[in-house]
Formats: structure tokens, C-alpha cells, sequence
């Protein structure tokens, strides 16, 4: 059987017999796989680093029907710093529940694994003046991808594009004030709450790394969006709560 040569991104690592690892991986070339990694959990393996959670590695594999079967594979970069820091991890962790919960296997999605990268890259690096606007922008523009866009310039129920003050999940985008009371419920916004909300779908991530957001604002959109990506996929993260308590609003 041929070996396929894939670089990807360790999204999830479970121990598997003695000294084994079964690793979900999130690749360029095959999308979302699962590979085994024979002995890795010993100290003295040479794939240690190369094959634990956050990082991103040129496997080299055996395809099999469930699992790959990994052969090799060269750390390409490890994230380092987000193991120091239990926020920043809880913050990562989060992500890759993301795209864990987001795709079925060997679907691919480069575009978002380069975002992902990047974001891992600003997170862990202290690139970014708000991480918790990197998490709202990667959420919306995840989202998107999968064909979910919430309608943001006018309202939903009559499309009015003023007093757009709330954002409703069952109706897939913003809905304004005189239409709050006529359905289900609808998240308050505030005006500098939806002007994050249209830079999180416009802007690149290399931009809203270097603005200035308030850390309320983007804690309210990072429940208001995961609230919004569970009803839309139709599976909820179990790590929003561990992320969640490890942010300090006052910081
Ligand atoms: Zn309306």
C-alpha cells in the first residue's frame, strides 16, 4: 500500500493500548482523519513532539479504511506557548473542538486550516491585541465557510436595515427593534457589538488582530456565535465551557 505524505494539524489525541495514540488530524490534502501512532506515548519515541494535540506535522501514513497507520512525521510547529498558559490553551481547545464538532472525516477545508494557523500563530505568540476577538471572527467566518452566513444587513423578520439591536439564532441573522417581540427570542446587541459582528465576517484576521475591541463586547459574541454554530451544525462544544471559565473579563 502506498504512503501518502500529508502535512495537518493534531485536532484531538486519545490513548489507545499501552503506549499508543489515536490521533485526529485536520489535513491539507485529506481533511479531517484518524491515524494511529504506534509507542508515541513513550518518553524516549522520536514522534513525541511531532504527534501531540496543537501540533502541526508532515505525517507521512498508510491509508486504512478507520484509521491511518502513521509512519512517520516532522514537527513543523509545535504552538508552543499555548502549553504554558492554561488560557490560551482552554482558548485552542476550544477551536479545535470547533473543527472537530464542524467536519465529517476526509472532509477538507484548507482555507480554514490556514486560519486556524494563523489564529494558533496570534494566540499563542501574543500577536493580537483582544484573543477573544480572534475566537469571535474564527466562529463567524468558520460558520460561513459551511454555508451558514447569518444575515447582518437588515432584519431578518422585515428586512429594515435600521435599529438592527438584535440577533436572532432561529432566524439566522439580525433582527431589528420593532421586530424583537414578534417570534422567539433574540439576543441584544449593541451598536459597537454588530460593528464586530460585520468585521468578523469582512475583515481578514490579520486586521482584527490589530483592533481595538472591548473584552465584554467579545465575550457576549463568543456565547451569542457558539450558541449560533451548535444550532447550525447541530452539535455542541463541550470545551466553550472550560474556555469560558478560564477568561478573566477584568484582564
Ligand atoms: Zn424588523
Amino acid at each position: 500500500m502506498a504512503l501518502i505524505k500529508n502535512k495537518g494539524l493534531v485536532i484531538k489525541e486519545q490513548a489507545f493500548k499501552e503506549q499508543d495514540k489515536i490521533l485526529t488530524i485536520f489535513t491539507q490534502d485529506e481533511g479531517k482523519i484518524q491515524c494511529i501512532a504506534r509507542g508515541v506515548r513513550r518518553q524516549k519515541s522520536g514522534l513525541l513532539a511531532s504527534t501531540q494535540i496543537f501540533a502541526y506535522s508532515e505525517f507521512v501514513y498508510y491509508p486504512g479504511k478507520s484509521f491511518g497507520m502513521i509512519n512517520q512525521a516532522n514537527l513543523i510547529e509545535s504552538f508552543y506557548p499555548l502549553r504554558n498558559d492554561l488560557t490560551k490553551m482552554a482558548l485552542a481547545s476550544y477551536l479545535l473542538d470547533l473543527i472537530n464538532n464542524a467536519y465529517d472525516f476526509y472532509q477538507k477545508d484548507p482555507v480554514i486550516l490556514k486560519l486556524l494557523l494563523y489564529v494558533l500563530y496570534y494566540v499563542a505568540n501574543g500577536k493580537a491585541k483582544s484573543d477573544v476577538a480572534l475566537v469571535g471572527a474564527f466562529q463567524m467566518k468558520l460558520i460561513s465557510v459551511l454555508g451558514y452566513r447569518p444575515r447582518l444587513e437588515n432584519c431578518t423578520r422585515c428586512e429594515s436595515q435600521t435599529d438592527l439591536n438584535y440577533f436572532s439564532i432561529e432566524d439566522y441573522g439580525v433582527v431589528c427593534k420593532n421586530c424583537c417581540n414578534t417570534g422567539g427570542y433574540a439576543y441584544k446587541i449593541t451598536e459597537s457589538m454588530y460593528k464586530a459582528f460585520i468585521d468578523f465576517l469582512k475583515l481578514p484576521m490579520k486586521e482584527i488582530k490589530n483592533r481595538d475591541y472591548k473584552v465584554e463586547d467579545m465575550m457576549k459574541l463568543n456565547d451569542i456565535l457558539d450558541h449560533y454554530i451548535g444550532n447550525c451544525i447541530g452539535k455542541t462544544s463541550k470545551a466553550y465551557a472550560f474556555y469560558k471559565s478560564m477568561q478573566n473579563p477584568l484582564i
